[in-house]
This record gives C-alpha cells, sequence and structure tokens, in this order.
C-alpha cells in the first residue's frame, strides 16, 4: 500500500516523500480513505501510531482539489477581502471563518500538529494554518486571525475565548478534528467542547481521536459524528511491543535517588525523560542532576510558553540529555532520541502510565521504561498492569538492592542489561493479575479511571 493508492493528491504525496514517509501507517490505510469519501471517524490507536496524519491527509486534499479547481481570473475570499482594504474601503470588522478545526487537549500537542501540517502542505500555497493556544498573547493571535486561516489548530479554553469575542465564526467550517479527545475530557474541556460543537454547522465532516473509545469519550463520540467508520487499531494500553518496561522496589527517597543517577549512566542511554509527581520535584531533580553533571532540564505547566519552547528544542537537539517534566508537559512529546523513560514517581492515573512510556519507542525504535516503587505502591503497579494487560518485571541491580524484600517475586536482570533492539525482559514472575474483560468487585472496569474520578484535574487546563 502507498500514498498514492490511498487515493491522495500528487502535491501532498511530493511532500510525504520528502518528509522520509515511505508507506502509510496502518492508522493511515484505514482512515484515509474513508475521510477521502467525507466519512466520519471514530478512531482509537496507540500513541505513535501516525494519527495526525490519517485525520490531516485528507483534509489537505480537500484544499488541494480546491486549489485545482480555482481558476485564476476569481478572486479568494482572502483576496476580496485585501483588495476591499486596497480600494480604501473602510475596513470592516469580519471574524474568521476557518473551514477546518483541530481541538487538542494541550499547547504542545497543538504545535505538534501545526507543524505537521505545515509539512504535508508545503505545496498547498492557499492553505494556512494557525494555532490559538492559551498562554499566546492576545494581540498576536488577532493578528493570525485577521488572515483568515482556513485551518485552526486550538485548545478548547482559549478557543472559546475568541468565539465569545466574535472573532471566529464557524459557520463555513468543513471538517471538525477532536485530537486526544479523552484527555481533552478528562482535562475538563467537556463544555467548552460540547459549545465549540454546538457552533459548527452540522453538515461538517467530523474525525475523532481518543486512546479509548470507552465511557464518555465513547457516549461524546457517538453524539458529535454520523454514521462513522470506527477503527480501532489497538488500544492505547495496548502492547508497546518495542518498549521493555520494569519496577524497581526502592526503600527510600535516598534509594531512589541513587538509583536514577546510576540508571542514567546506563551506557546504552541516549535520552531519558524522568517523570515527577509534582512541578516543584521536576525542579529539584533536574537541579539535583545538573549539578550531578547530566544536562538535565526540567519541563512543566508553571514555565513560560517562550522557556518550555527551548526546552523542547534543546530536546530535539539533544542538548538536553535527561528531562526532568510532569505528565501534562510531557505530553506527546515526540523525540526519536529518547531511549529511556523513568517514573520516578507512579503517575496518577493507568493511562498515563502509557501515555508516559510511549515518550520512548518513537520512529520503530526500541524503548526502556523504568519505574521506581516503593514497597507501598505495588498496589499501584497491579493496577497499571490490569490496565495494559500486562506484567511488568521487577528487577535488581547489584548494589542497589532493597532492604525489604517486595511481596512480588522477582526476575532476575539480565546478564549485560539491556541493550537497544532487546525486547523482552525479564521473566514476568507469577504476580497474578484479573484476566481481560473479568468482572471486578471494585467496578475498576467501568470507568478509565481509578481512585478520584478526574476530579482533580482541572488544574491542568490550558487557558
Ligand atoms: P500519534 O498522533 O498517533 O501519536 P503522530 O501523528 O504524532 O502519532 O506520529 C508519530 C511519528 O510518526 C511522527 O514523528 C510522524 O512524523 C511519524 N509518522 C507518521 N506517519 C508516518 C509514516 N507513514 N511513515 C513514517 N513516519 C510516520
Ligand atoms: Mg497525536
Amino acid at each position: 500500500m502507498t500514498f498514492e493508492t490511498l487515493g491522495l493528491h500528487s502535491s501532498i504525496v511530493k511532500a510525504l516523500t520528502e518528509a522520509g514517509y515511505t508507506k502509510p501507517t496502518p492508522v493511515q490505510e484505514q482512515a484515509v480513505p474513508a475521510a477521502l469519501q467525507g466519512r466520519d471517524l471514530m478512531v482509537s490507536s496507540q500513541t505513535g501510531s501516525g494519527k495526525t496524519a490519517a485525520f490531516m491527509l485528507p483534509a489537505l486534499n480537500k484544499f488541494a482539489l480546491a486549489e485545482q479547481a480555482f481558476q485564476p481570473g476569481l478572486k479568494t475570499p482572502n483576496q476580496e477581502r485585501q483588495s476591499a482594504r486596497s480600494r480604501g474601503e473602510r475596513p470592516r470588522f469580519q471574524p474568521a471563518q476557518p473551514k477546518m478545526l483541530v481541538l487538542t487537549p494541550t499547547r504542545e500537542l497543538a504545535l505538534q500538529v501545526t507543524t505537521a501540517t505545515t509539512k504535508y502542505g508545503t505545496y498547498l500555497r492557499r492553505v494556512r494554518t494557525v494555532s490559538i493556544l492559551g498562554g499566546m498573547p492576545y494581540p498576536k493571535q488577532m493578528q493570525l486571525l485577521a488572515k483568515n486561516p482556513e485551518i485552526l489548530v486550538a485548545t478548547p479554553g482559549r478557543l472559546i475565548d475568541h468565539m465569545e469575542s466574535g472573532k471566529i465564526d464557524f459557520s463555513q467550517l468543513e471538517i471538525l478534528v477532536l485530537d486526544e479527545a479523552d484527555r481533552m475530557l478528562d482535562m475538563g474541556f467537556i463544555e467548552d467542547i460540547e459549545k465549540i460543537v454546538a457552533a459548527t454547522p452540522e453538515s461538517r465532516q467530523t474525525m475523532l481521536f481518543s486512546a479509548t473509545l470507552d465511557g464518555v469519550v465513547g457516549s461524546m463520540a457517538k453524539r458529535i459524528t454520523r454514521d462513522p467508520l470506527v477503527i480501532q487499531i489497538a488500544s492505547a494500553a495496548s502492547r508497546h511491543e518495542n518498549i521493555q518496561q520494569r519496577v524497581h522496589f526502592v526503600d527510600d527517597l535516598s534509594h531512589k535517588n541513587r538509583l536514577l543517577d546510576h540508571l542514567l549512566r546506563d551506557t546504552s542511554l541516549d535520552q531519558a525523560v524522568v517523570f515527577t509527581a509534582t512541578k516543584r520535584d521536576a525542579d529539584t531533580i533536574a537541579d539535583r542532576l545538573n549539578i550531578a553533571g547530566f544536562a538535565a532540564a526540567a519541563l512543566h505547566g508553571d514555565m513560560h510558553q517562550g522557556a518550555r519552547n527551548r526546552t523542547l528544542d534543546a530536546l530535539r537537539r539533544g542538548h538536553v540529555r535527561v528531562l526532568v517534566a510532569t505528565d501534562v508537559a510531557a505530553r506527546g512529546i515526540d523525540v526519536p532520541g529518547i531511549t529511556h523513560v523513568v517514573n520516578y514517581d507512579l503517575p496518577k492515573f493507568p493511562e498515563d502510565y502509557v501515555h508516559r512510556i510511549g515518550r520512548t519507542g518513537r520512529a520503530g525504535r526500541n524503548g526502556l521504561a523504568i519505574s521506581l516503587v516503593n514497597h507501598s505502591e505495588n498496589i499501584n503497579i497491579k493496577r497499571i498492569e490490569r490496565f495494559t494487560k500486562q506484567l511488568i518485571p521487577v528487577d535488581v541491580i547489584e548494589g542497589y538492592e532493597p532492604k525489604k524484600t517486595a511481596s512480588a517475586p522477582r526476575s532476575p536482570r539480565k546478564p549485560g542489561g539491556w541493550k537497544p533492539g532487546d525486547n523482552r525482559g525479564g521473566k514476568p514472575g507469577q504476580r497474578s493479575f484479573s484476566k481481560p474483560g473479568a468482572p471486578r468487585k471494585d467496578g475498576y472496569n467501568k470507568g478509565s479511571h481509578f481512585g478520584d474520578n478526574g476530579g482533580g484535574r482541572r488544574s491542568y487546563g490550558d487557558r
């Protein structure tokens, strides 16, 4: 299967070839032809499977066809606006009327989608993409909106602000995309999303992407799509086959810190992301690692957008070797050099574990995901294992053994340690976990979260 056989315009295929894409990924193979026919989509597939192109290519194709059909003598609506201005007509305020809207949970994701769109659409002259993000200065955004871009990529909170002040009119919208819809709901954006959807025409094409199509996100997906094609390549909780996972039990903080330093000195480590529970810990640990001689940097939501962008850029260029980050800040990071993910603290939700470990093993490479866990957190590991339906082997490194013996059986470390290309961990041990689909007394299977039902997450919002 090639991109041509999927039915894409030659100008898009050319851009993809230049981007080094030789063939469509499985989710693209299924999504693109259906989306080209104008069908709605409900898609769940794991991170890194190429979902951005799955919705952007068919959308850009529509724009490519419109460009082709365009007659040179005619003026585009934007040229009309401009020539009215040059005729000295009083500039009448006109809201932006985008043809496509992509909603994403975070600024970083929105920027990634925008970058990808620019890449895939290099040869489309008339298509402009603008991101509308929390944290960006309003005057700058007004300027961008005044150009009446065809494609808007936005986080819901900030978009609502612009809609309410009349800067955006969705009456001409043809395509609506909800990227990482489950995450947007987790972050408390449901009302904003409902409002935005209600402002768009019924005739639109809707494409929704999510780690899961169960629960609330599934019912929302059904509400806002019409006769959608449901594509489930593998749930995000599915096997990250190319990512080896491990648990190390630690006695206390100092044991954890010593072990972290040791792990970061692994010669197979190219770049690593260390996840912490709090922003303050991210700063403290990054400082400590810097003093210990690692090229480390923190990334979290309290940093200014400029500082976040600089850090991400330094990571991409390989100047930062160890990124110490919180969940939301690190979401969607796509840097092929990341060989290791370390959970310094366990995530609050099993889904976050899956998103975290997905930062490594990008672009078909192998990765190693290590969790440093107190004995009392064994229960949380079990929850993660139930969610991913995979057992995470416990590992012990000579000289860093925990004093307490864990309740779980250990698997011996392989001689020589992990090397890139080394796929399977030690023996998973015999810890029991409920079979997929087996009913549970505590109702865990019912919702996508354990513990509190996400109420604490609103503070992560991205306004
Ligand atoms: P997802 O949204 O599913 O997590 P992305 O759209 O961010 O995945 O894509 C993940 C990575 O794979 C990106 O670096 C992207 O450039 C790359 N990619 C996407 N499609 C292809 C393809 N067909 N061939 C090669 N690389 C691809
Ligand atoms: Mg994505």
